[in-house]
C-alpha cells in the first residue's frame, strides 16, 4: 500500500505485479528491498534506500553569517540545595524592576525572559538545578548557553556546588558564579573563592577569568550587577541566530491540560515561531493553535531565545526534545510515522553508550579521540591518586578526561552526565545506589566498581590496547 501511494498507482497492480512474479502478499505486506527494487523497475521507478535516522531526523540548512543578529543568553541557575537557586530565579521572576513593566511574572511554564534597563534581554531555565540541565543534555539538547553557579557565603563550596561545576564544564557551557547570601553577618564570600580557586577556578577580582558576583538573592541586591555580567559573558560568546526563518528549537516542559489539551513550552533558538505554524516535537506535531508568555499573554510570534506556551500538539514531548516548524502537515505526519517507526525497531534508545569493551576497537578504526570518565570514590585520596593515574593515560590517540570526581556513592545524577557527556563511570571501593544501577540499565552506561587501584588502571589500560578479555 505505501509503495503504491509512493508511486501513485493502484494497489491492485501491485498484487498483481507480485502475483505475477509468484509472491502472494497482502496488501499491508512488508516487502524486502530486492522486491521493492524489482516492482519499482516494473512500473518504471527507481529506487533510493536512506536509512531511517536519516528518514527520521530533519536537516537543517546553515544560515548565511549575513542573516545572522544578536539573540539573548539562555541561563541555567545551579548549585547546592539551599544556597539560594529557587531565591534568585524567584527574585528575577517577580520583581523584574529592571524592565520597569507593569506586573511580574505570575506563570511558570518552564522558562521566562526578562529584559534590562539597557533594553537587552535574558531567559532563563525556570527549573534549576543540575539535574535538569543534565537530564535535558542526555537528550542531546543544548539549550543552555551561560550557567549561573550559585554559592551560599555563609557556607561554602558543597559537594553539589562541584557536581554543577563539572557538569556545566563537561557541557562547555561558561559559568558565571554568585556568592550569595552576603547579607547574613557570618557571610565569608573570600572563603568561597578561595575553595574556588583551590579547585582552579580563580574568579576575575583575584585574577581569574571566571566572572563572579557578591548577591542576596532575599534582599534583592546586587542582581543587576550579576545579571550585567551574564550580558557580558553573552558578548564574548557572541551569540547569534537568524529571525527570518522557519522556528526550530527546544521543548522545555510539557503537559496535558484539562481544559486546554496538550500544553507545551518551548524555546525557539534559530527562526521565529508564529501562530498557525506547523511543528514536530519528537513524535508529535500540530499546527499551533495559541501562545502564551510567561506573563500568560497571548503572543502571535516568538523569536530567537524566547520562550512560550504553545497549544495545538497532538501529545506532550519529553523535555529536551527538539521541535521544527515545518512546511506542511504532511511533511509532519511522514516524519512522526517514520520516528515512531525507528523507536519501535531500536527500542527507546538510538544512541549507544560507549563501554570500556569497545573503547579498544573505536581507537584502532580512528573514530575516538576522548574517553570521559568519572570517578567516584569512598575516601578523597584514592580519588585523586585513581585520577590522575588515569589521565596519565593518555596518549597522542586519546585523550582521557575526569569530568567529575567525587566521594560518595554512584549517583542518579552521575548515571545522567555519563549520559550526556558518553562517559565510564568508575567506582572505587563503592557501588551505585539502586536508582542509579536502574538508571545505568536503562541508559546503557558501562559502571565499573573496583577495590584496587593498580586494577582499575591496568583495566582501563588494556582497554585502551584492545586488550581486555571480553566479559564472561
Ligand atoms: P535552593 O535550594 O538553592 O533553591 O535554595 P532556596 O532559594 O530555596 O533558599 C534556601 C533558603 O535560603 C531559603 O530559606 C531562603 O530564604 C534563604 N536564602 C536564599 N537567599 C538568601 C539570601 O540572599 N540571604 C538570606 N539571608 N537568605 C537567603
Amino acid at each position: 500500500n505505501e509503495l503504491a501511494s509512493m508511486m501513485d498507482i493502484q494497489v491492485n497492480q501491485i498484487i498483481a505485479t507480485c502475483m505475477s512474479l509468484g509472491l502472494f502478499v497482502s496488501i499491508n505486506q512488508r516487502l524486502d528491498a530486492e522486491t521493492i527494487s524489482l516492482l519499482a523497475e516494473e512500473f518504471g521507478f527507481k529506487v533510493e534506500f536512506i536509512s531511517a535516522e536519516v528518514a527520521a531526523a530533519i536537516e537543517e540548512e546553515e544560515d548565511d553569517e549575513a542573516d545572522l543578529s544578536m539573540r539573548p543568553p539562555i541561563v541555567t541557575v545551579m548549585g547546592h540545595v539551599d544556597h539560594g537557586k529557587t531565591s534568585l530565579l524567584d527574585y528575577i521572576r517577580k520583581t523584574n524592576v529592571l524592565s520597569g513593566e507593569a506586573g511580574g511574572i505570575t506563570q511558570h511554564i518552564g522558562a521566562y525572559s526578562v529584559k534590562l534597563e539597557s533594553g537587552r534581554q535574558i531567559t532563563f531555565l525556570d527549573t534549576p538545578g543540575h539535574e535538569a540541565f543534565t537530564a535535558m543534555r542526555a537528550r542531546g539538547a543544548q539549550v543552555t548557553d551561560i550557567a549561573i553557579i550559585i554559592v551560599a557565603a555563609d557556607d561554602n563550596v558543597m559537594p553539589q556546588t562541584v557536581e554543577a561545576i563539572n557538569h556545566a564544564a563537561a557541557a562547555g557551557v561558561p559559568i558565571v558564579f554568585a556568592i550569595n547570601k552576603i547579607d547574613k553577618p557570618n557571610a565569608n564570600p573570600d572563603k568561597v573563592k578561595e575553595a574556588l580557586a583551590n579547585m582552579n577556578y580563580l574568579v576575575e577580582d583575584w585574577g581569574g577569568k571566571y566572572q563572579c558576583q557578591e548577591i542576596s538573592a532575599k534582599a534583592g541586591l546586587n542582581i543587576n550587577l550579576l545579571l550585567e555580567k551574564v550580558l557580558l559573558e553573552a558578548d564574548i560568546l557572541e551569540l547569534k541566530a537568524n529571525a527570518d526563518r522557519r522556528a526550530s528549537g527546544t521543548v522545555v516542559e510539557s503537559s496535558l491540560d484539562k481544559g486546554r489539551g496538550y500544553v507545551a513550552t518551548m524555546i525557539v533558538q534559530n527562526g521565529t515561531l508564529k501562530v498557525g505554524d506547523m511543528i514536530l516535537a519528537g513524535l508529535y506535531y500540530g499546527h499551533v493553535k495559541a501562545m502564551f508568555n510567561e506573563r500568560n499573554q497571548k503572543v502571535n510570534s516568538v523569536g530567537p531565545s524566547e520562550p512560550a506556551l504553545i497549544l495545538g500538539l497532538n501529545g506532550a514531548p519529553t523535555a529536551g526534545e527538539k521541535f521544527n516548524a515545518l512546511e506542511s502537515e504532511r511533511e509532519a505526519k511522514e516524519i512522526a510515522t517514520k520516528r515512531e517507526q525507528l523507536q519501535r525497531e531500536q527500542g527507546m534508545r538510538t544512541k549507544k553508550h560507549i563501554t570500556l569493551d569497545e573503547i579498544g576497537r573505536r581507537i584502532a578504526i580512528g573514530n575516538f579521540q576522548e574517553l570521559n570518565v568519572i570517578v567516584k570514590g569512598d575516601v578523597d585520596g584514592s580519588i585523586e591518586a585513581l585520577s590522575d593515574s588515569l589521565i596519565k593515560l593518555s596518549t597522542a590517540e586519546i585523550q582521557v578526561n575526569v569530568i567529575h570526581k567525587a566521594v560518595g556513592q554512584i549517583s542518579e545524577s552521575d548515571i545522567m552526565l555519563a549520559a550526556a557527556s558518553n562517559a565510564i563511570v568508575i567506582g572505587f571501593q563503592v557501588r551505585p545506589s539502586m536508582a542509579a544501577r536502574r538508571l545505568a540499565e536503562k541508559e546503557e552506561i558501562d559502571i565499573r566498581l573496583y577495590s584496587i587501584i593498580y586494577a582499575a588502571i591496568e583495566e582501563l589500560k588494556d582497554a585502551m590496547e584492545g586488550m581486555l578479555s571480553p566479559e564472561i
